[in-house]
């Protein structure tokens, strides 16, 4: 394939992926988005495998690497729950940073890379940034899927002087920079490489293990956006077009959707960046004692149902334990059986509901829950004075009035769902449990509060017998 031919290809490509973005942003062209994405990844791969850089001898061994990688993620995506999803988000983007280092240190020692005067300092430059940002990425992303799986405790290690560690590191990297930009050969200016990618993983693992528990999803969603710098760095090592465009079209929508998610949960974007956010003034967030904090009022499903029936209108707001127990088509059948009533059944759904960015709307969209009646929080948080019913589907730290009234709440400022302004609220989960932040939730005790105590699934089904019979 000619050099043009690849450009051309190169070009739809960058096209189809912008396409995909686009229908990414919304449930009903999210299919077609991720369709444009496929072919778009096609198109890159098969220009690049069969482009002029390849050389023929090269692509048996190109091709086997493809079958193994491909076998590993068919593997992966078809064995993980859905609640395991961001884990294995995090895992993928550790991947992406761990490409740009092989790939800095490889064409570093790459010999047939002749280039001197600025064209040297600049490739050089390229090299050491890449691997910077992709090592952070790596052990950054490495440790998010600890926390994010349970293996590391959601609790943030807040180090003593923990900037002043970070100001120092920063200092050698750039001194380091000098040095290796500086360097005669190959030999002298792979120690200071080596300093600075250790550093790196130093800095990844600090950063990640900084932040507390209620704020992985910012985290998840900014390894994102840094895995897309990484892989435009890596772009400019190979002088690869595509690559740096799509990867500064990963690297700006992941910073975009930190930013949307900073704002949903009240965090400074800024602190974000900076690692040891969401500590509430380094208060690591502190768990509830299983002491209930007042009286709550258990109540059945047949009840549950009779609220429902009676109800003119009501907002269902699902959360990660609707995930878990897998009751989204449950929660469909009530809705299309309160809806046939004459009920108005709307869902509220919260930026952070769930594990992931859009986990519910996912979720919802399996079950075939029409969209026009599945709204953000923000179109329907002023509606809950005038509901009957809000039912809270395994949902807890989003609709935790703390949020607003505690200012010592680890989650002190996070918007919620104000479910406790209807005229009833039922909560349905297992027991009095925390949710992921591990805080209690004042909504449990409140006197128009029920508690449907059970698998959401189990109670759910009960409770659609009871509107049906
Ligand atoms: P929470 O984790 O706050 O609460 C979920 C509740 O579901 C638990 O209290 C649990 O209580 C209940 N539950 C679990 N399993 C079941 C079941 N089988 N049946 C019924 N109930 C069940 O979830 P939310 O969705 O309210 O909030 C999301 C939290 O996760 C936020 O703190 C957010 O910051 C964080 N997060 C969000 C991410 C995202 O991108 N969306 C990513 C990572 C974290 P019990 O055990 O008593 O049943």
């Amino acid at each position: 394939m000619s050099s043009s031919l690849v450009t051309v290809a190169y070009i739809g490509a960058t096209i189809l992926f912008i396409l995909s973005l686009g229908g990414l942003s919304n449930p009903e062209t999210s299919r077609r988005g991720n369709l444009y994405g496929i072919v778009g990844m096609t198109i890159a791969v098969l220009a690049t495998v069969f482009g002029p850089r390849v050389m023929a001898a090269g692509i048996p061994y190109i091709v086997g690497a493809m079958v193994v990688g491909g076998a590993i993620g068919l593997y992966a995506a078809r064995a993980v729950q859905m609640t395991q999803m961001p884990e294995l988000v995090a895992i993928m983007h550790s991947l992406v940073g761990l490409a740009a280092c092989l790939v800095g240190f490889a064409s570093y020692i790459d010999t047939s890379i002749a280039l001197t005067g600025a064209e040297k300092t600049i490739h050089e430059i390229e090299i050491y940034v890449g691997i910077l940002i992709g090592a952070v990425t790596f052990s950054g992303s490495v440790i998010a899927f600890g926390k994010l799986s349970g293996k590391i405790g959601g609790k943030p290690l807040l180090l003593p002087a923990r900037h002043w560690i970070n100001l120092v590191g920063l200092v050698v990297v750039i001194w380091y920079g000098r040095e290796f930009i500086l360097a005669k050969d190959i030999a002298s200016g792979m120690t200071p490489l080596i300093v600075m990618t250790v550093i790196s993983l130093l800095f990844g693992i600090h950063m990640v293990m900084a932040i507390g528990g209620a704020d992985m999803p910012v985290v998840v969603s900014m390894l994102n956006s840094y895995s897309g710098w990484a892989a435009a760095a890596t772009g400019f090592m190979l002088s690869n077009d595509l690559l740096i465009v799509t990867g500064a079209l990963v690297g700006s929508s992941g910073a975009i959707l930190s930013y949307i998610m900073c704002r949903a949960m009240n965090r400074n974007f800024i602190s974000v960046i900076a690692g040891g956010f969401g500590t509430g003034e380094g208060a690591p967030a502190k768990k509830a004692e299983g002491q209930p904090a007042g009286e709550v009022t258990p109540i059945g499903a047949a009840e549950t149902a009779e609220l429902l029936r009676e109800a003119k209108n009501v907002i269902i707001v699902p959360g990660y334990g609707m995930a878990v127990a897998q009751a989204q088509h449950t929660v469909f059948e009530i809705t299309k059986h309160l809806r046939e009533k004459g009920v108005n059944v709307r869902f509220g759904i919260h930026p952070v509901a769930g594990r992931m960015p859009g986990h519910m709307n996912v979720l919802l969209a399996e079950a075939k829950v029409p969209y026009d009646i599945v709204l953000e929080m923000d179109e329907i948080n002023a509606d809950f004075p005038d509901t009957d019913v809000s039912m809270v589907i395994g949902a807890n730290d989003i609709v935790n009035p703390a949020a607003q009234d505690d200012p010592t709440s680890p989650i002190a400022g996070m918007p919620v769902l104000e479910v406790w302004k209807a005229k009833t609220s039922i909560v349905m989960k297992r027991s009095m449990a925390s949710g992921y932040a591990g805080v209690d939730n004042p909504l449990f005790y409140k006197d128009n509060n029920r508690m449907l105590f059970g698998d959401a699934k189990k109670m759910l089904d009960e409770v659609l017998g009871a509107l049906k019979a």
